[in-house]
């Protein structure tokens, strides 16, 4: 075989074995570690005075503010995110994590 881009024959690094464990037991932390966020961010009060909120909308309105179609709330507490919308029937459409 002469074929010079045969990576599985002569490609054999040393420390692609050591790369793939780190880089498997990193990916596995994370898992931990957002569960552990998620646990913050369901017993966190998101007091209204530290949650940050923007109004949005999407009808071209120079002003998003003005037609107000839906409002993200961030809360600085735990970090958590959220969108309320309201619909045409005017009913209320929490997108997101908490309350
Ligand atoms: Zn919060």
């Amino acid at each position: 075989m002469n074929n010079a881009f045969n990576y599985n024959a002569t490609i054999r690094h040393p420390l692609i074995r050591y790369f793939n464990l780190e880089r498997d037991r990193a990916k596995a932390r994370i898992v931990k570690m957002e569960a552990h966020i998620r646990i913050i961010q369901k017993s966190c009060f998101h007091i209204p005075m530290y949650v940050d909120l923007a109004y949005g909308g999407d009808s071209g309105n120079w002003a998003p503010t003005d037609d107000c179609n839906w409002t993200d709330y961030h809360c600085t507490v735990c970090d958590a995110e959220w969108k309320i919308t309201k619909n045409n029937r005017g009913e209320i459409i929490f997108d997101g994590t908490p309350k």
